[in-house]
């Protein structure tokens, strides 16, 4: 079972860059996690974008749906910023006979307490069970794009009752 990842930066992949004392988005983090894991499953890691997902445009999300269109595997995960991770994945909603999991992290990868790793290894799993569609997947829940909010207050993603 192949599996790829398409990642499209966020705060899973920033780098603190000093000299200008802010947050950058930095190489791709999941090829390391999954390493330091020894992930067994066939994975493939495509660098689509290096973006904090607030700056994404319809362009940008129009590109990861040509990406998760055009990929060969049945199984892909998308890593993305979790402040706009719910519009890309509302945008995904089209594509049909593919299994389709969007993750990210609050805390960038390359630091010891981030829940990247967490969050990957949920994907990983959720991406070989579950059934066709486009999910979230995050605070060790799986959402339906639809029914989910990232609740800016708490940092956390929330089930919501009606429809996005
Ligand atoms: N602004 C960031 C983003 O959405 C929020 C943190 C994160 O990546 O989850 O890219």
């Amino acid at each position: 079972m192949q599996i790829e990842i398409i990642t499209t930066g966020g705060t899973i992949d920033k780098v603190y860059f000093d000299a200008k004392g802010a947050y950058e988005v930095g190489p791709p983090m999941v090829e390391q996690i999954l390493s330091r894991a020894r992930a067994s499953v066939p994975i493939t890691v495509t660098q689509l974008l290096r973006k904090d997902s607030l700056e994404m445009t319809d362009a940008d999300r129009a590109a990861i749906g040509e990406a998760v269109s055009r990929s060969r595997s049945a199984r892909i995960i998308v890593t993305h910023g979790t402040d706009t991770m719910v519009a890309t994945a509302l945008t995904l909603g089209g594509i049909s006979g593919k299994t389709v999991v969007l993750t990210g992290a609050l805390e960038p990868g390359r630091f010891t307490d981030s829940d990247a790793p967490f969050n990957l290894g949920m994907a990983v799993a959720a991406v070989q069970t579950l059934a066709p569609g486009v999910y979230i997947v995050a605070n060790g829940q799986v959402f339906d794009p639809k029914r989910v909010r990232k609740n800016l207050e708490l940092n956390r993603f929330e089930a919501t009752e009606g429809p996005n």
